[in-house]
């Protein structure tokens, strides 16, 4: 008799761990860490020259908490905050938190048209923003917009008097106590809007559940204690800086560390240097920027031993460089969207190192991975791309005040499409291949950036690449690479590009058109703008579709 035939093994696994999930709010979780080590050091901001024990970080917490009560902020009110990195944001953060007001972060790169929407979007009744950054002047451009927003009462701005007066340093803190007993874990703490690279801006709503655990496990995993200091110059307005930043901290004692305002590679690698830093985040860009300066091999970076590089594909030899060039030898990949707290899925410490630098590792510990195909939603066998779909105490709330798109993404039975492309191997690791929208299909021939781009990273010029699909009259699409070159490098021509490739590369794989850039069009959080480059292409290279009937 011949055995029954095995049924394919399916693309789903779940997280495991010995680490329950934490039961807390962030309020009480920020004060159990603090009471451990109330005299060891919670938070450094360089640019302001300040520096908080635990025991301070606290008292200033509820300080501000008690002067946002006495304002008159209550349990699910809206509070804004519109600034680049800083010490003040932090604060904020924990203040709201231990209130219960959710804090809506307002991604400083905004204008005046994004930042009405999301105040009126959210209903934001108080607005805390820095005066001014770079050319960004917010006072003024809150001044332009308040008078049509009935909803907003109260604008204070950082380091002004009015918020010098908000920190009632003499008060009853046990007023925030009370507030903060009346919270649960499960109450909307956060209302973040997705970085906008395609569709209309939304406001993922967060728990205190979601998040703080996300931001735990994400520390767990690189193995943060508080012996590790954490240099974070990703931005605080999305989740890569205030959870997997802050709340991987400040759940495991670890130290915050604020290198700048805004993203320099600079003034990133003199803190880490400076303050002893055992951990860098950051997107690859900032990597790539890192790497690339010229008195790189002057820093003493022998104090890192992890970090985490997450947000957009991690190009291989980035990773490598990170390890071998910056000591990073217990580098993490994270992978995740705002959606999902951010982080799904991240590779382990013990991981191979092929595997810590190619894939971006598997399931975070307590949720599910699934690939689906995308027409079908049924899960695809292990081995065969498809949709990623994540599942488990990370998913969000949902769009804030707008049910019919979190149904669109978060289905019946509670899985987050991520509209990622995805695929997974026999032993349950995750490679992301593309984005559904990502995807190129030159005639007939479905074709994934990423691949192209990994590609591109082994020219010996090439420091940086992106690949977009462009209108072609004959196939559809055409493949062009936007790429950076090394200083000193001749200008690449498509020739040359193609001369390289040709016998390496599936013919239909290899670009047509090279453009030589400086930089990419980016959005804060160093997501290219693939959009925004492909309507550059078209006028580049004139090639405008004609209209059609
Ligand atoms: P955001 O909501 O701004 O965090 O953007 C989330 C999106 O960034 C995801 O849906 C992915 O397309 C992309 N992304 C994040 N991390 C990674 C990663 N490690 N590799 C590839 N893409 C990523």
């Amino acid at each position: 008799m011949t055995a029954p035939a095995q049924p394919l093994v399916p693309s789903y696994t779940s997280g495991i761990s010995d680490i329950p999930l934490l039961g807390d709010t962030i309020g009480d979780n920020l004060d159990r860490t603090a009471g451990a080590r109330p005299d060891a050091e919670a938070l450094v901001d360089r640019a302001r020259g300040e520096r908080y024990t635990w025991a301070q970080f606290v008292a200033e917490v509820d300080a501000l908490a008690l002067g946002l009560l006495d304002l008159g902020v209550a349990v699910g009110d809206r509070v804004g905050i519109w600034a680049p990195n800083c010490a003040p944001w932090t604060l904020l953060q924990y203040a709201t938190a231990k209130i219960g007001a959710i804090l809506v972060n307002i991604n400083p790169s905004y204008r005046t048209h994004e930042l009405a929407f999301v105040l009126d979007q959210a209903g934001i009744s108080l607005l805390v923003a820095a005066r001014s950054f770079k050319t960004s002047d917010y006072a003024a451009m809150i001044e332009e917009v308040r008078p049509e927003r009935a909803a907003l009462q109260r604008v204070v701005i950082i380091d002004s008097d009015e918020w010098t007066a908000l920190f009632h340093r003499d008060g009853d803190v046990a007023r925030v106590r009370e507030v903060s007993a009346t919270l649960t874990p499960d109450d909307p703490i956060n209302i973040q809007y997705t970085s906008g690279t395609t569709g209309f801006p939304k406001g993922a709503t967060l728990s205190h559940h979601n998040i703080l655990n996300n931001g735990f496990f994400v520390g767990q995993l690189i193995g943060y204690t508080e012996a590790d200091r954490v240099c974070i110059p990703v931005p605080f307005y999305h989740c890569f800086g205030m959870v997997m930043g802050n709340l991987a901290c400040t759940s495991s004692g670890a130290t915050m560390v604020i290198p700048a305002p805004g993203f320099d590679p600079t003034l990133t690698l003199d803190a880490v240097a400076a303050e002893r830093c055992t951990s860098l985040y950051g997107v690859p860009t900032m990597f790539i920027a890192e790497l690339g300066l010229e008195n790189f091999e002057s820093y003493d970076l022998t104090s890192l031993r992890t970090g985490i590089m997450a947000g957009s594909p991690c190009p291989i030899e980035v990773m490598k460089q990170v390890v071998e060039r910056m000591g990073m030898s217990e580098v993490a990949i994270s992978y995740g969207m705002t959606e999902t707290s951010p982080v799904s899925t991240q590779t382990r410490v013990d991981d191979s190192l092929d595997r810590r630098v190619s894939t971006v590792g598997r399931t975070m510990p307590h949720l599910e991975s699934k690939i689906v195909d995308p027409e079908t939603g049924r899960t695809v066998p292990r081995g065969t791309p498809g949709e990623l779909c994540t599942r488990g105490y990370s998913v969000m709330l949902g769009y804030w005040e707008q049910p019919e798109k979190t149904a669109e993404v978060i289905d019946r039975a509670r899985w987050m499409h991520t509209g990622d492309l995805g695929v997974m191997d026999d032993e349950g690791y995750i490679n992301i291949t593309g984005r559904i929208k990502d995807m190129v299909i030159r005639g007939g021939e479905n074709i994934y950036p990423r691949e192209i781009e990994e590609f591109l990273y082994t020219h010996p010029d090439i420091v940086d690449a992106q690949v977009i699909g462009v209108p072609d009259e004959r196939y559809g699409e055409e493949l062009m690479a936007w790429v950076r070159l090394r200083s000193g490098a001749e200008p690449l021509t498509p020739e040359a590009l193609r001369e390289f490739a040709t016998g390496r590369l599936a013919h239909y794989k290899i670009p047509r058109y090279v453009h030589v850039v400086d930089d990419f069009p980016m959005t804060v959080t160093g997501k290219v703008r693939k959009v925004q480059m492909r309507e550059e292409a078209v006028e580049l290279l004139g090639l405008a579709q004609s209209p059609t009937a």
